[in-house]
């Protein structure tokens, strides 16, 4: 017998270690025993230990390149559990009426002004819902209005349009918006299916105006809250997040009591999360440090103000890293994703949030008709299963390859690995994640294969 390659150890407080298979999933609380026992270097361990170890995963008899070569087959038998085509998203138009500082598509805001405001015409609409209908007929999940804005005023009709045709063919809707005009669409959200929606306010008012203007300068932080006010009385639930970085976490606290003020800690219509801004960096989507710094995790960690509100904003994480129980290996790094479908208004395709409008990364179109390009052929290949240098890497099935976006600017291509996340994820998330589940007293790790 001897230690799995996916087992990784962390170490943690008191001589205490995490153990974690990241191909089943399992997880264990150990000691210095334990990883003696893993080792080899002892054979202190009775009869029920090692039975539990081995049915976990911890333990095998298999040589290495055997071991990838049954995890590899076992991941085979359930491939029917990635699913592609599963997240459909309108983005209505690029067109924005405010300007954030941190804006993942600032880049969109130096175009003419006839590009920005292109919007999705009813045709558009239409063929959307089609090009779902024949893409995942099945597909349960909620579509996800997105922009640029998806709630401007002006473009009333057109989300009138979009909702009540998606609630008669049965969808549901989850809107992400600025929330500055949101309560102006309450009269439709009323009628129509809406599961929530996400608004942003980052912070106490004088950083929230510092980094969320509208067009003319002027600060959103009084027009959003009153937006939120109204969405909350409408019973619309609102996930309000608040994109922290380095600069901006040790003011969290007040704003957190601004929340608590406003009456918003549990309360069912209004839920915090705090979440690191990133995006356009190595890690995508899952760096979580890419505007943070280890100290800012610790005062986040132990302020009682902020941890579950940062709590909430780390689920994505715990549950790419297996700490829900209903995970399954990751065959790629951001979802699966041909997963992600994304509409604009121009009808094109994008897979991935960080190329949106930026034509060179379309993967097809929508309408006039549905086509895949090239691109999205190489996506679909973006997985674990195609990518041969990420086979015998005991990240593989918590990794998925890392960042294609980044890959193809910087490495070459889309089918290149990033490591980047797995380099952080040893030092940093799961040290943190273990952490947090002990402070806000979830249902600790459990020894069981999680699929
Ligand atoms: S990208 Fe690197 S860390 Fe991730 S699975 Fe591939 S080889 Fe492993
Ligand atoms: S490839 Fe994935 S992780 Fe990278 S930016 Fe795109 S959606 Fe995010």
């Amino acid at each position: 017998m001897r230690r799995s390659r996916y087992v990784i150890a962390v170490p943690g407080p008191e001589g205490e270690y995490l153990f974690v298979n990241t191909f089943t999933g399992a997880m264990v609380i150990g000691t210095e025993d334990t990883l003696k026992i893993l080792e080899g270097e002892t054979d202190f361990c009775d009869e029920e230990m090692r039975e539990d170890l081995v049915s976990a995963g911890f333990l095998t008899e298999l040589t290495p390149k055997e071991e990838t070569e049954a995890a590899f087959k076992k991941l085979e038998s359930i491939r029917p559990v990635f699913k592609e085509h599963t997240l459909f998203v309108f983005i209505l138009t690029y067109e924005c009426n405010m300007r954030c500082d941190y804006c993942f598509q600032s880049y969109v805001f130096g175009r003419d002004e006839h590009w920005l405001q292109q919007k999705m015409t009813v045709n558009h609409v239409d063929a959307a819902f089609e090009a779902m209908e024949r893409l995942n007929p099945d597909q349960q999940n909620p579509v996800h209005l997105f922009g640029g804005e998806p709630l401007i005023y002006h473009n009333y009709d057109l989300v009138q349009y979009i909702l009540e045709k998606g609630t008669s063919l049965g969808k549901s809707f989850v809107i992400v918006t600025n929330g500055l005009e949101a309560d102006k669409f309450i009269p439709l959200f009323e009628e129509n299916n809406i599961i929530s929606l996400q608004i942003t306010v980052d912070g106490i008012q004088k950083i929230h105006d510092e980094r969320k203007k509208r067009l003319n300068g002027t600060g959103s932080f009084q027009r959003i809250i009153k937006s939120v006010d109204r969405l909350a009385e409408a019973g619309i639930v609102v996930y309000l997040k608040t994109a922290i970085d380095h600069s901006t976490v040790r003011s969290l606290p007040a704003f957190m009591e601004f929340i608590a003020d406003k009456g918003w800690i549990d309360n069912k219509y209004v839920i915090p999360f705090a979440t690191p801004v990133r995006h356009h960096t190595e890690g995508g989507c899952y760096n979580f440090m890419a505007t943070l710094q280890e100290e800012d995790l610790d005062f986040l960690f132990e302020n009682e103000a902020t941890y579950e509100t940062f709590w909430r904003g780390l689920y994505p994480l715990a549950q790419k890293l297996g700490f829900m129980d209903n995970w399954f290996p990751q065959i790629s790094y951001c979802r699966h994703n041909p997963s992600q479908t994304w509409f604009d208004p121009f009808g094109d395709i994008y897979l991935c949030t960080d190329s949106l409008g930026d034509k060179e990364h379309a993967v097809g179109t929508y309408y006039p008709e549905l086509t895949f390009n090239e691109q999205y052929y190489q996506w679909r290949k973006r997985t674990t299963f195609d990518m041969k240098s990420c086979h015998h890497c005991r990240f593989a099935m918590i990794c998925g390859g890392g960042c294609g976006h980044h890959t193809y600017h910087n490495k070459g291509g889309i089918l290149k690995s990033d490591c980047s996340f797995s380099k952080q994820v040893e030092k940093i998330y799961y040290p943190l994640l273990w952490k947090m589940f002990r402070k806000v007293k979830i249902t600790g790790p459990q020894l069981h294969t999680k699929w």
